[in-house]
């Protein structure tokens, strides 16, 4: 039998949504969905089974990872429950309860620990600055090692423990038999949806925002292999110098939209925003911004005279890379990738 859980609605409300409440279960929003399909009905399901309280059966649904936030469905309920906000809560609240750790969750509803989390680190990173003299070449060094280990820590350490738990939730607990060949079958889809977002372009009017998350993706991944990598800010290979600047600058240029919109609130997708939405824009903004900075004050010759330049660089790429990228928002690019791939291997057995 399922087992209910009375506290869920308070709960989710500190994920976003706390209008789901409202629904009168009249299937509108399934109806208008672009994306529902045979196989996954949502969101009225998942609004329903919030409403009652069914956290492991949400805690085993894809559907929240299947949801693009277009928003038609909110438009369209006539009780103003707004299930496209509701998804947007359960992907965080599922983003918190895949986490093993669980500084996910802490993080995501409380404002205060983030902000903590946030100063702590960068006490951590001028502390470590001061204890080298400031100095340039030993920190920036030290900065080329922090990202290299940073990646190889988050992803042993917290995102494949996390995925494994994904995967737990969704496929073994409710007694999916897979086969193993299966799972190498499928594979080629993890990797497309991962690396095209393609069901984006389901969603009604969705191009320019499929396209820009796409450009979004490349120049990040492409900026992180030229600055880990190709040490961009170490190389005076003058091809790699420019591919770095217009890296940044395509990363800097898209988020400054992104968080324009949101401040604007121009679309549905926009509306609702909490403090892990804005971290995430913000701070890929800050990422783009300070490193095309940076390169600029080495290529004039004044960051040996300023290095706050490059401090102020390194706190924001270490709270990017030990906070935000293993327990906010960017995860969820990956919770998605895997969303479509299990998806996929349920409908295959
Ligand atoms: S359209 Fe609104 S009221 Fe109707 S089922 Fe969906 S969330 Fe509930
Ligand atoms: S926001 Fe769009 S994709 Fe998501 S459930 Fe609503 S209509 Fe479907």
């Amino acid at each position: 039998m399922a087992k209910i859980n009375p506290d869920f609605a308070k709960e989710i409300f500190k994920y976003g949504n706390d209008d789901f409440n409202a629904c009168y279960n009249c299937g509108n929003c399934t109806a208008v969905c672009s994306l529902t399909d045979e196989h996954n009905s949502f969101p009225r399901k998942m609004v329903r089974a919030s409403v009652l309280g069914l956290d492991e059966k949400i805690t085993a649904s894809l559907d929240p990872w299947l949801c693009y936030y277009c928003g038609d469905c909110a438009t369209t309920c006539p009780r103003e429950a707004n299930p496209g906000e509701l998804m947007m809560s359960l992907r965080r609240w599922l983003t918190a309860k895949y986490d093993w750790t669980g500084l996910s969750g802490l993080l995501q509803k409380s404002l205060l620990f983030s902000l903590f989390a946030f100063i702590i680190t960068a006490i951590g990173v001028i502390y470590y600055s001061a204890s080298q003299n400031f100095n340039v070449e030993i920190i920036m060094h030290h900065g080329h090692l922090f990202e290299m280990l940073s990646i190889a820590s988050v992803f042993t350490f917290i995102i494949l423990p996390n995925l494994f738990r994904m995967w737990y939730f969704v496929i073994i607990k409710p007694g999916i038999k897979v086969k193993f060949m299966t799972y190498l079958k499928e594979f080629q889809d993890l990797l497309i949806h991962m690396f095209t977002q393609k069901r984006t372009l389901g969603c009604d009017d969705s191009q320019t925002r499929w396209f820009m998350h796409l450009i979004l993706v490349f120049g990040y991944l492409a900026l992180l292999f030229t600055t880990v990598v190709l040490d961009w800010f170490g190389t005076e290979n003058l091809f790699i110098i420019l591919l770095g600047y217009i890296e940044s600058v395509v990363i800097f240029i898209i988020t400054f939209i992104f968080v324009a919109g949101r401040i604007q609130k121009n679309k549905e997708v926009n509306k609702f925003s909490q403090p892990s939405d804005w971290f995430f824009v913000i701070w890929l903004f800050l990422l783009g911004f300070t490193a095309f900075i940076v390169r600029v004050f080495i290529d004039l010759d004044l960051i040996e005279n300023n290095i706050w330049m490059y401090l102020f660089h390194l706190i924001v790429l270490v709270q990017w890379a030990v906070i935000i990228v293993p327990f906010g928002k960017w995860t969820h690019f990956l919770y998605r990738s895997f969303a479509m791939y299990f998806d996929k291997i349920k409908q295959v057995v």
